[in-house]
């Protein structure tokens, strides 16, 4: 493919337009999402290319969409939210997503930290997803495809943790990969009770803060 028709594809057109983001970006500061880099980032990234080609006039409505495989990509308001969630600590360099899905939260994540590890238990989303970042020259997320219930502590301790599904409880081996001071974000329990929670790691052991209600797809066990 020609440079320029990458570029366009990219940009997009019509419905995936760059008037169509802003207006996205609009409806999020209106319901709250502060963090400016955060609305940035969301309206310099074409949420169109994470989904599958027939949804793409709809990528940018302030909803999750199918990606397969009973699986979603989030609304970009949980998006915005959660990712704020995890800068509102200062900087950080190194963060663990459990999730990877779509890839477009840790598209998010990549101009706004050092380094991402994402992990994602099924096979062929880790392969959709390492595309697509390599189309958005993202250089700073590391695939992996295992179970991120265990976490990654070969590369732990993280500065941030961010869950993009739901456990019944907080994961503690995830909050042992935590730096002392680092954040975790992600929704807890069962499907119609989830809620967004914030986790800070201190020296004995962990402080939380339950947000406000959410609804996630379930952390499974296992890799496929
Ligand atoms: N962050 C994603 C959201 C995807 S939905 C995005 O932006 O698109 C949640 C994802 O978590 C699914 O792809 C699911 O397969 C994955 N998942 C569920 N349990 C998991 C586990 N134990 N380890 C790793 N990934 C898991």
């Amino acid at each position: 493919m020609q440079q320029g028709m990458v570029n366009k594809e990219l940009l997009g057109m019509g419905m995936t337009s760059r008037r169509t983001r802003d207006r996205l970006v609009e409806r999020l500061a209106a319901e709250g999402i502060t963090n400016r880099k955060v609305l940035e980032t969301i309206r310099n990234t074409p949420r169109h290319i994470f989904v599958e080609e027939a949804l793409a006039s709809r990528a940018y409505e302030d909803t999750a969409l199918p990606i397969g495989l009973g699986q979603t990509i989030s609304q970009p308001y949980i998006v915005a939210r959660m990712t704020e969630l995890l800068l509102a600590g200062g900087p950080l360099d190194t963060v663990l997503e459990v999730g990877t899905g779509s890839g477009y939260q840790a598209a998010i994540l990549s101009p706004l930290v050092k380094r991402i590890y994402s992990v994602e238990r099924i096979e062929s989303f880790i392969k959709q997803a390492r595309a697509r970042f390599q189309e958005l020259q993202l250089r700073n997320i590391r695939l992996n495809h295992c179970d991120g219930g265990i976490g990654l502590p070969q590369y732990a301790p993280f500065d941030g943790i961010i869950v993009t599904a739901a456990p019944e409880g907080i994961p503690l081996a995830l909050v042992d990969q935590l730096v002392i001071g680092g954040r975790m974000v992600l929704p807890i329990g069962m499907r119609d009770e989830q809620v967004l929670v914030l986790v800070i790691r201190t020296e004995q052991g962990y402080e939380k803060e339950i947000l406000e209600r959410v609804m996630f797809v379930p952390l499974l066990g296992g890799t496929r």
